[in-house]
């Protein structure tokens, strides 16, 4: 998509600090991290949001998943972690490309809002 900050960071006309990437997805830390660990994990086909993720494929989706738990392991989160996809303004969604905060490195709080 012409206009997205995911869509040019994928497509590398912005700078970003890369985790991993296959086929179907890209992950980078996040610029502003909320832990020790704070890792994006982006669709690579552009769609908004997860009310919007059933237009991706079945394999996307899988790959996402997987790639998810890789990642965890590459990044030593072994004591656990927190998956988050914000969705739409009450959310507080800034970027509108599908992704998933990987939170870990240290111990979350019990209240997840
Ligand atoms: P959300 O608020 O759930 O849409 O999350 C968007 C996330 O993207 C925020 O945590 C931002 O800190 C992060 N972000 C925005 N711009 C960049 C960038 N250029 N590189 C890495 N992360 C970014």
């Amino acid at each position: 998509m012409a206009d997205c900050l995911f869509c040019k960071i994928i497509a590398g006309e912005i700078p970003s600090a890369k985790v991993y990437e296959d086929e179907y997805c890209y992950a980078f830390r996040d610029i502003h991290p909320q832990a020790p660990v704070h890792v994006l994990v982006v669709s690579k086909e552009h769609v908004a949001n997860v009310k919007e993720a059933a237009a991706l494929s079945d394999a996307s989706l899988a790959a996402i998943i997987r790639a998810i738990g890789k990642i965890a392991q590459q990044e030593n989160l072994a004591e656990g972690f927190r998956v988050v996809t914000n969705c739409g303004k009450n959310a507080c969604q800034s970027v509108n490309h599908l992704h998933f905060h990987i939170l870990g490195g240290r111990q979350m709080a019990d209240q997840m809002a």
